[in-house]
C-alpha cells in the first residue's frame, strides 16, 4: 500500500454566503499558520469555491463568481502561510452543488425522471440542487482548474466535492442516450448511463489535472468509498472517507469502509468533524473522548486523520476548536511512527454486500463487522475484485449470491485450502433456485412460507415474530450457549444436508406461524420441540448457516447469533491472530511494520452511547486494567512494550502463541512486538 499522506489534517469548510460581509477581513496568514502548528496540524484543505458558488481568490477566469465582499486574496494567502510552516494546503472546490451556477444556468441542472429538478426545491434554504456533468458546466469547471493553476502558488492537491452517480433526464443527457441507443425511460439503463457520465468526468478531469501537475493529490468526494469508487480508482490519488459519526454516518460506517478501502492499494484518510452534529454546525464541539476515538481508530485501521472544521467568514480560526484538536493531534504525532507503512495482519475476509445492493451500509455487512470486532478478530472487507488468497477464512454474509464469475473464484479459493462461512442465501445462484456449488453440502428444499400478500417471509423482520423458527446447536457449535433451543427471529432458508455433511445445528419449528387465524400470546408461537432439518452444517472447510445471522445481529444483536459465528470460526480456525481477555467493547487491530521488523497491536476502548435521539455520543474514557492478549506468534520475539510510553511488558511464548498483559488501557494503547 502506498503511504504518502499527512497524518494530521484539517478539512476547513468555507461555504460562505455571498450576502455576508468582510470575507477574510481578519485573516492574518502568520497567526493562522501558528495556530495550526500549535495544534499539530500538518495539512489543511482550503477553499477555492464552495457550495454557494463564490470564489475565494483573485480569479481572472470567473470574476462574476469572486465573492463580492472578499477582502484579501484569501486562498493564495492560506497556501503561502501554510507552506511557510511546512503545512500542505490541498484545494477544495465543489462540483455538483453550486448555488450561483444553479441560479444562473438552470438548464445545467440535473432533471429527475418525473421532470422535476434533482435535489433542492426553489423555496427551500440550501444549495443542494444538482448540476449535470454532461452539460457545458464541465467546461466551466475545467476553466476553473486552469485558473487555479495559473494564479495560485504551488498546488498540493485538488479535492473535488459532490461527485456522485447521476440519474439525469436533462435535454443533453436524453439526446445523448437516444443517439447511443439507450432507452432513457428505462430506470436501469438511464442510471447505468448516469454512472458512466460520472466516471468519465472523473477520468477526464484527472487527465486534465495531470496535464498541469504530475504529482498533486486528486480526490473526488461522494461521502463514501466502496466498490463503485474503486471501479474508477485510477482517477484518484488516494481515498478520503468522509464519515462523521454524528452526521448521519454513525459509528459503523468508517470501520466498514476503511476495512474495504485499505485492500485496494490506495493510501487513505478518515474524515470526521469537530462538530457536535455535522458540517456547518458553528460553535459546537465534539467531546474530546469521541475525537480521540475517531482519530485513534483511523490509525489502528491504517488511515491518516482528517478533522472537519468551518472557517468563520472573517477568516479567523476558532481557537476553542484548535484547543480541542491540539491535544488529540499531539497524541497522533507521538503515535504515527508506529503506524507509518503499516499493513494489517488479518485472518478473515468479509464479503461486502454493497457490491450487490449499492447501499453504503448493508445490514449483513454491518452485522458481520460488528460481530468480528466484538470477537477480537482481524479482518478486511472484500468484494469480487479483491485477492482472497491471503485470507484463512472468507465469510459470505446472508446475501452473497454466486454468479459464474464469483462461483469460479470461490471454487479456486476453496481448492487452494481456503475456509468459508456462508449463511442464508449466500451461495445460491443469482435466481436463488439452488446452491451454486457442491461445497456447501446442502441443497435448497423450498422457498418457505409466504405472508398474507404472497411475499416470501424468509430473512424478513416481523415485529411480533410471526414466522420464527428455533435453532438447537450441537457439539462444538454449542459452546457458550445454554443447553436449549434459541429463537431465530428471521426465518431461515429450507435446506437438506447431502450425504456426508455434518449437521452442527437443527431447526426446531414453532407449532404454527402467527397469523390472524392462529396465534399464541404476545409474540412468536412457542417451539414444537421437534428436531427438523439442518440449521447449520459443515462439509470439509465450509460451514453454512441457514439463518441470516448477520442481518439479525444488525437488527437487535442476539448474543447467540454472535456466539454461533464465533464458535464456527473457532472450529475452522482455532488459532486466530489475536485473542484477548477484555470485554466485547474492546476494539483490536494488529499491524505489521515490515521495515521496522515489528508488529503493533492496537487496543481501543471507547463506548458510544445513545444519550439523545439523534446519534451516539462518547463522553468518557472508561479505563480497563490487566487485559490479557495472545497472538499467533509471527516469529522469535525480542521484546514487548507499550508505545509510545515505552513501558516494557513481560511475555510468554508457548504452543506457537505469544501472550502478555496490558496493565492499563485508557482509551487507546499500542503495544509493539519487536521481532528477531
Ligand atoms: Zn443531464
Amino acid at each position: 500500500m502506498s503511504d504518502f499522506l499527512r497524518y494530521r489534517q484539517i478539512h476547513l469548510d468555507f461555504h460562505t454566503s455571498e450576502q455576508l460581509p468582510n470575507i477574510g477581513g481578519e485573516f492574518d496568514g502568520a497567526a493562522w499558520a501558528q495556530q495550526l502548528v500549535d495544534a499539530h496540524v500538518d495539512s489543511i484543505t482550503c477553499f477555492a469555491r464552495g457550495h454557494h458558488g463564490m470564489i475565494f481568490y483573485e480569479t481572472q477566469a470567473h470574476p462574476e463568481r469572486r465573492h463580492p465582499h472578499l477582502q484579501t486574496n484569501l486562498l493564495a494567502e492560506q497556501i503561502e502561510a501554510g507552506h511557510a510552516r511546512d503545512i500542505r494546503v490541498p484545494i477544495y472546490t465543489t462540483v455538483q452543488w453550486d448555488y450561483y451556477t444553479a441560479q444562473q444556468e438552470p438548464e445545467w441542472l440535473q432533471v429527475a425522471a418525473d421532470g422535476s429538478i434533482q435535489g433542492q426545491k426553489p423555496y427551500e434554504a440550501g444549495f443542494y440542487a444538482k448540476l449535470c456533468l454532461k452539460t457545458p458546466y464541465v467546461d466551466l469547471l475545467t476553466a476553473h482548474v486552469d485558473d487555479m493553476f495559473a494564479l495560485l502558488p504551488a498546488i498540493d492537491g485538488l479535492f473535488f466535492d459532490i461527485v456522485q452517480d447521476q440519474d439525469c433526464s436533462c435535454t443533453v443527457c436524453r439526446q445523448e442516450m437516444l443517439a447511443r441507443g439507450i432507452d432513457p425511460s428505462c430506470d436501469a439503463e438511464r442510471q447505468r448511463f448516469g454512472q458512466e457520465v460520472t466516471d468519465r468526468f472523473k477520468q477526464e478531469m484527472s487527465a486534465h489535472v495531470r496535464s498541469r501537475s504530475r504529482d498533486c493529490t486528486i480526490f473526488y468526494n461522494s461521502g463514501h468509498v466502496g466498490p463503485r469508487q474503486r471501479a474508477t480508482g485510477e482517477a484518484y490519488s488516494h481515498w478520503e472517507i468522509e464519515s462523521l459519526p454524528s452526521g448521519g454516518w454513525g459509528y459503523m460506517h468508517f470501520p466498514l469502509s476503511q476495512r474495504y478501502a485499505r485492500t485496494t492499494g490506495h493510501d487513505g484518510l478518515g474524515m470526521t468533524g469537530k462538530f457536535h452534529t455535522s458540517w456547518g454546525d458553528f460553535q459546537s464541539y465534539k467531546n474530546e473522548a469521541a475525537l480521540q476515538y475517531e482519530c485513534f481508530q483511523m490509525l489502528a485501521l491504517n488511515a491518516k486523520c482528517s478533522i472537519g472544521d468551518q472557517l468563520h467568514p472573517t477568516g479567523r480560526l476558532d481557537q476553542a476548536t484548535y484547543d480541542l484538536v491540539g491535544p488529540v493531534y499531539r497524541e497522533v504525532a507521538r503515535k504515527e511512527q508506529w503506524c507509518r507503512g503499516a499493513t494489517p495482519v488479518t485472518d478473515i475476509g468479509v464479503y461486502n454486500v454493497e457490491e450487490f445492493s449499492g447501499e453504503r451500509l448493508t445490514a449483513e455487512t454491518v452485522g458481520a463487522v460488528r460481530m468480528l470486532q466484538e470477537g477480537g478478530h482481524q479482518f478486511d472487507v472484500v468484494d469480487s475484485e479483491t485477492r482472497w488468497d491471503g485470507y484463512r477464512v472468507l465469510i459470505l454474509p446472508d446475501a452473497v449470491t454466486l454468479d459464474e464469475k464469483i462461483a469460479h473464484k470461490v471454487s479456486n479459493y476453496l481448492a487452494a485450502g481456503g475456509k468459508m462461512i456462508a449463511s442464508f442465501e449466500s451461495g445460491l445462484t443469482p435466481d436463488r433456485s439452488d446452491f451454486a456449488l457442491p461445497a456447501w453440502g446442502v441443497r435448497k428444499t423450498g422457498d418457505g412460507p409466504v405472508d398474507a400478500c404472497g411475499g416470501l417471509v424468509r430473512g424478513r423482520d416481523f415485529a411480533k415474530g410471526d414466522y420464527v423458527d428455533y435453532l438447537r446447536a450441537e457439539g462444538g457449535l454449542a459452546g457458550g450457549l445454554r443447553n436449549t433451543e434459541y429463537v431465530m427471529y428471521m426465518r431461515g432458508l429450507e435446506v437438506a444436508a447431502v450425504e456426508g455433511t455434518e449437521i452442527l445445528a437443527r431447526m426446531v419449528p414453532a407449532y404454527f406461524d402467527r397469523t390472524w387465524q392462529h396465534f399464541c400470546s404476545h409474540r412468536q408461537t412457542p417451539s414444537s420441540g421437534e428436531l427438523a432439518g439442518p440449521a447449520a452444517a459443515r462439509t470439509g472447510e465450509v460451514i453454512y448457516f441457514a439463518h441470516p445471522i448477520f442481518r439479525q445481529y444488525n437488527q437487535n444483536a442476539p448474543r447467540w447469533c454472535k456466539q454461533l459465528l464465533l464458535n464456527a470460526l473457532d472450529m475452522l480456525m482455532p488459532d486466530p491472530v489475536l485473542r484477548h481477555g477484555g470485554p466485547s467493547s474492546v476494539l483490536t487491530a494488529v499491524n505489521e511494520q515490515a521495515v521496522e521488523n515489528r508488529w503493533v497491536v492496537h487496543l481501543l476502548h471507547y463506548v458510544p452511547e445513545r444519550r439523545g435521539q439523534d446519534f451516539d455520543v462518547i463522553e468518557d474514557v472508561l479505563p480497563l486494567y490487566d487485559i490479557g492478549v495472545s497472538l499467533r506468534l509471527p516469529g522469535p520475539v525480542a521484546g514487548v512494550r507499550c508505545v509510545p510510553g515505552g513501558e516494557t511488558l513481560g511475555f510468554k511464548e508457548a504452543m506457537g502463541r505469544l501472550s502478555f498483559a496490558v496493565p492499563k488501557l485508557e482509551g487507546h494503547q499500542m503495544v509493539e512486538i519487536a521481532l528477531g
